[in-house]
């Protein structure tokens, strides 16, 4: 079967009746980069800057960091690459940055740590808006943002940095597409006030079923109960669509949910229509979207929200994906 995936795999994915959908990819390493990007993808939907970040012995400098994100930005081609500021703390721990805490995971992450320490978080943007001089393909991704004066207190920094280089490099550097990672609950009822600061919006699907459902997303005592077909979960997803849509904002999902069959059907169902996932998933998640109509998968959905566990909607669905073969 994975031959008769991978064959379909340069075909753009399309529904039965005719809805484009955007497949991109979730990286972290250049050398996957190479090999991952290729013309299959739309392009790269989450790239994850820490992974580079955890390799190091030291926080890498700008010239670093920049040879880096030029070399992602050209394997790409010319397609977007949405490049996500560090992320660490909580399970991604840095040796040469050790941060001790009770509850990593509502502690000192993502954001929180590049706005408390701006020399390190004006570096990586200049980076990244060097290395995409002359393109058009960067968007920057802010991680763990929980309130709405860290995304302007990050469009400041980034506008900081856009003036220093244009004056250092004597060339107009623009603000590239700037977008937040959906990932903390509360900004769900922010978004109408998100809309109005970003162009983007991407579901971490990971972290947002590990805080709905107050789970550790790695603790194995806990593990059946970390479930994003959670019906509470998937209304979360479905609300988080609909008010992006009535902004026009568009909105992703690049948690392990958009990669999985179940979870790319419901998504696609709920209005969504750009995934990102491992490229593993890819191709399969290609053939099978290929092969199913929205407008049926939406009534498939008013279904399954009226379920009531995680396990009755991986039944339902399975269920229904049998039947059509
Ligand atoms: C997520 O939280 O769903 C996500 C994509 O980010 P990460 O897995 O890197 O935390
Ligand atoms: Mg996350």
């Amino acid at each position: 079967q994975q031959r008769q995936y991978a064959a379909e795999l340069a075909l753009q994915t399309i529904t039965l009746d005719q809805k484009r959908i955007y497949l991109y990819i979730n990286s972290g390493l250049l050398s996957s980069v190479d090999s991952e990007t290729g013309s299959d993808s739309d392009g790269i939907g989450l790239y994850r800057t820490e992974i580079l970040f955890m390799l190091k012995q030291c926080f890498p400098g700008e010239v670093e960091q920049l040879e880096i994100y030029r070399k992602v930005l050209k394997a790409a081609g010319n397609k977007p690459v949405v490049m996500r500021t560090l992320d660490v703390g909580g399970d991604k721990p840095l040796d040469y940055f050790p941060i001790v805490e009770d509850n990593p995971f509502l502690g000192w992450r993502g954001i929180r740590l590049s706005l408390d320490h701006p020399e390190l978080f004006l570096i990586q943007l200049r980076a990244m808006l060097q290395a995409a001089i002359d393109t058009e393909q960067l968007h920057i991704l802010l991680p763990m943002v929980s309130n709405l004066e860290e995304i302007d207190l990050s469009l400041i920094y980034l506008e900081q940095a856009c003036q220093e280089l244009t004056s250092e490099l004597d060339k107009i550097v623009t603000m590239p597409k700037v977008g937040i990672m959906l990932e903390v609950p509360v900004l769900l009822y922010q978004l109408d006030e998100v809309a109005q600061r970003v162009d983007f919006v991407s579901v971490g699907s990971n972290d947002l079923t590990q805080y709905l459902l107050a789970v550790d997303r790695n603790n194995p005592s806990v593990s059946s109960l970390f479930d994003s077909l959670h019906p509470g979960v998937l209304r979360a997803l479905k609300f988080a669509v609909e008010r992006c849509s009535e902004h026009q904002l568009p909105i992703s999902v690049c948690g392990e949910l958009a990669g999985e069959p179940i979870g790319a059907i419901l998504l696609i169902a709920m209005g969504y229509d750009q995934l990102s996932m491992n490229q593993a998933s890819l191709a399969r998640v290609n053939y099978l979207l290929r092969r199913v109509s929205q407008k049926e998968l939406q009534q498939l959905l008013q279904q399954v929200l009226k379920l009531s566990s995680g396990e009755e909607v991986r039944s339902f669905v399975t269920d229904y994906c049998e039947q059509k073969g």
